[in-house]
């Protein structure tokens, strides 16, 4: 559940960390900044592009699927907006059951082409319904995420590819295509592939694949984030366009909130919602933009940035000076509060109005925990107080105003675990000063 990162370490700021670790196991060094926050997604934006695909499929037969004109027509809107926004786009054809299906492949210039992170969903529908839950939502959302790099301007340190795929309700037609037409050296440069098949299910559940260990961590650390529980994804399991991907080796993960399967009462306590499908309109003609659940739609988009912002990496060069604990310290179950403690030094004057201040915690019920961050002169400030329900561990960097505290000094993470039964310790605790 550990990410590391590579860090650099100047040579002076590694004679204050031998100093200091040789005291107090605490280390300070020179390393990167956080990565680069993923901007929010505008709900907005992805329900006017689901409008806009609904529209489409009135136009054409009400529906949008593999060889019917609703479904060149969703790849020629698709297309379109990425060209606007400076993406090279590629449109691939292939035959399934007599017609032509297409893939769209759009690329962002930039990044390194042997790192190359992709993301991506099949836009066609079933013939019996516009398809907008299935998939028309994972298809807006990763659009608006595309069309989001660009409005920032973002420039990765890895290559990103977002992918469109047809025929993916005839057995994963288009994007088995794709994967056969990739060359052995090009599937080698594919770090990862994040897949969104149904997001905004309208009696949601928030599932996250239990593939590549570090997509699920991201995914996973993001819902925790939020105070939103997940569980693993059993249901589609295998069924949709990562499968084409993993077959071959590549490391996929992804995101999805429910099919035809019944929400549990156990999962209606932890969800909100009813003990009834998660997608009633299933491959029915009921899945129009009324099938959409907005809250799980934003959160689910939101997600899938925070997951390519995060995974691509940040090309902003490394400032600021981290001061950095990573000696573990047992929390005990339902005990007294424990510490972690950095002591900083050098810097002048105050902290900043925007102290950063990673907390690892390895723990089984982080509803369970109360975190502090304790400035040297004992003032307290909250990071988490008991949130996050039955989510395990707290892997999150927090924004803290300490402008009125004097920076050097010994500052601390406290833990203290206020119920029984799960147990867990601080696996980290690591200042950055701008
Ligand atoms: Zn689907």
């Amino acid at each position: 559940m550990n990410i590391s990162v590579p860090r650099r370490v100047t040579a002076v700021a590694a004679l204050a960390a031998l100093a200091l670790a040789g005291l107090t196991g605490t280390s300070a060094s020179a390393g990167p900044a956080a990565a680069a926050a993923a901007p929010d997604i505008p709900l907005a934006n992805v329900k006017q592009h689901l409008t806009d695909l609904q529209s489409i499929a009135t136009a054409n037969g009400g529906n949008r699927a593999h060889g019917r004109t609703g479904y060149k027509a969703s790849i020629d809107f698709v297309k379109a907006k990425l060209d606007a926004a400076g993406y090279t786009t590629t449109l691939q054809t292939f035959t399934s059951s007599g017609a032509t299906g297409y893939n769209l492949i759009a690329d962002w210039p930039g990044g390194d082409p042997n790192q190359v992170l992709m993301a991506g969903a099949h836009l066609d529908s079933v013939s019996s319904g516009a398809g907008i839950n299935d998939n028309g939502s994972g298809s807006a959302a990763v659009l608006e995420t595309a069309l989001a790099v660009a409005r920032s301007g973002y420039q990765p340190s890895k290559h990103l590819r977002f992918g469109w795929w047809g025929a993916e309700e005839l057995g994963l037609v288009g994007s088995k295509y794709y994967v056969s037409q990739l060359p052995t050296t090009e599937r080698a440069k594919l770090s990862g592939y994040l897949n969104f098949d149904m997001i905004g299910s309208p009696n949601p559940g928030y599932f996250v694949y239990d593939d590549d260990p570090t997509i699920e961590t991201t995914f996973k650390n993001y819902f925790a984030g939020l105070g939103v529980p997940t569980e693993i994804e059993t249901e589609g399991d295998g069924r949709s366009d990562h499968a084409s991907f993993k077959n071959v080796g590549i490391p996929v993960g992804g995101l999805f909130t429910g099919a035809s399967r019944v929400k549990t009462s156990a999962q209606v306590s932890k969800w909100g919602g009813t003990a009834t499908a998660f997608d009633r309109c299933y491959h029915s003609s009921c899945d129009t933009t009324s099938n959409i659940n907005d809250t799980a739609l934003d959160r689910n988009s939101d997600a899938i940035a925070h997951a390519i912002w995060t995974l691509s990496g940040a090309s902003t060069p490394p400032t600021g000076t981290v001061f950095e604990n990573t000696a573990d310290v047992s929390v005990p179950d339902n005990g007294a509060a424990v510490t972690s403690t950095v002591n900083v030094s050098g810097i002048a004057g105050n902290a900043p109005s925007a102290l950063k201040v990673d907390v690892n915690i390895v723990h089984t019920y982080r509803g369970d925990l109360v975190v502090d961050l304790v400035a040297p002169d004992g003032s307290v400030y909250s990071l988490s107080n008991r949130a996050g329900g039955s989510a395990d561990n707290i892997v999150q960097t927090f924004t803290v105003n300490a402008s009125s505290e004097v920076a050097n000094g010994a500052w601390k993470l406290r833990v203290q675990d206020k119920a029984s039964a799960d147990t867990g310790y601080i696996n980290s605790f690591k200042l950055t000063f701008p």
